[in-house]
């Protein structure tokens, strides 16, 4: 899928509520900027970034007197677009990893039913068609299903998995994998973890854990630690970015689903709120179907 079409359902949600928001009116008054915060929040951008972009369009209606409501695209557009470029770094060119001589370890988290499996299977075939070599690290042991799954994606891809049994140590999963990963002379190695929430304590120190006994292989790992996030679920998706990064140091976000919502909206307030920048978006179920988030051509797929 494009992304124009991947995000056609928030797109269409955002124009039909915007045209409502300033329907009989010729200018930006106080009666606009409320309606447009109701359509802000509603379309899932999240109470504090939405009071941000409103109190920025507030002063530019102060500072030019006047603003014509057919302007108000355009300007929620530069507005969002220069928020996302000050919370998040420079978006990444394509699916190129630093030059190293060691692994690039991408550890990937996030609660259960999110994409994780999918994103992980996604990413392999990416790095894969840019020419690395990648092994993938099976350490969501708790669950048969996942180990089963990520296996499916691994043959689908066709790079190697390292696995062990259902319940054996997270740890112990991980180790072997860069031990192997290194001994082949891999450029990236993804490993899947277990995403339990329920208890805080439990998941800061098995992530803890296992990033320890990473480092024993790779000093310097893990090279990112990647968030995986469901678009689609609006704020339980800021709920799970505030515990995972609470938990341990998240470097970098994906936001799954973002095709089958009109919840896009929630990319600007997560990124915004958890200055953490946003690298992937998934529009679809497909190995093809992750891009690399790149901020204006977001904001003019929403906005054009
Ligand atoms: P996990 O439990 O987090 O590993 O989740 P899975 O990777 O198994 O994904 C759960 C479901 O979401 C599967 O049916 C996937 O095909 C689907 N899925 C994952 N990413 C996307 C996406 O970007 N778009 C759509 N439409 N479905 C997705």
């Amino acid at each position: 899928e494009s992304l124009e079409q991947g995000l056609s359902k928030t797109k269409e949600s955002v124009f039909k509520k915007l045209s409502r928001a300033v329907v009989g009116k010729s200018k930006v008054d106080d009666e606009v900027l409320d309606n447009l915060e109701e359509v802000l929040i509603t379309s899932d951008v999240g109470v504090d970034t939405t009071l941000k972009i409103i109190r920025r369009i507030e002063e530019r209606v102060d500072r030019d007197k006047y603003l014509g409501v057919d302007e108000l695209n355009g300007i929620l557009k530069e507005e969002i677009a220069a928020l996302l470029e000050e919370n998040n770094t420079e978006d990444v060119a394509d699916f190129d990893l630093p030059q190293r001589t060691e692994p690039y370890v991408i550890m990937v988290v996030g609660v259960n039913g999110v994409g994780k499996t999918t994103t992980i299977g996604k990413l392999a075939w990416n790095f894969k068609q840019a020419g690395k070599k990648v092994v993938l690290g099976a350490a969501d042991t708790f669950r048969a299903a996942a180990i089963d799954q990520l296996q499916i994606w691994a043959e689908r891809v066709d790079v190697p998995i390292v696995r062990q049994n259902m319940g054996s140590d997270p740890a112990s999963v991980a180790y072997d994998t860069l031990t192997s990963a290194k001994a082949s002379g891999a450029d990236v190695v993804i490993i899947d973890t277990a995403g339990r929430l329920h208890n805080k304590i439990n998941l800061m120190n098995e992530l803890a854990k296992i990033k320890k006994v990473m480092q024993k292989v790779v000093p310097d790992a893990p090279n990112e630690v990647l968030l995986i996030l469901d678009g689609s679920t609006g704020q339980n998706a800021f709920e799970q970015a505030k515990q995972f990064t609470l938990a341990t140091e998240v470097t970098a976000l994906a936001l799954t689903k973002l095709d089958g919502t009109a919840k896009g909206g929630v990319v600007i307030g997560i990124s915004d709120q958890f200055k953490v920048p946003v690298k992937y978006i998934g529009i679809g179920e497909k190995m093809e179907d992750l891009q690399i988030f790149r901020r204006k051509e977001f904001v003019d797929s929403l906005f054009s």
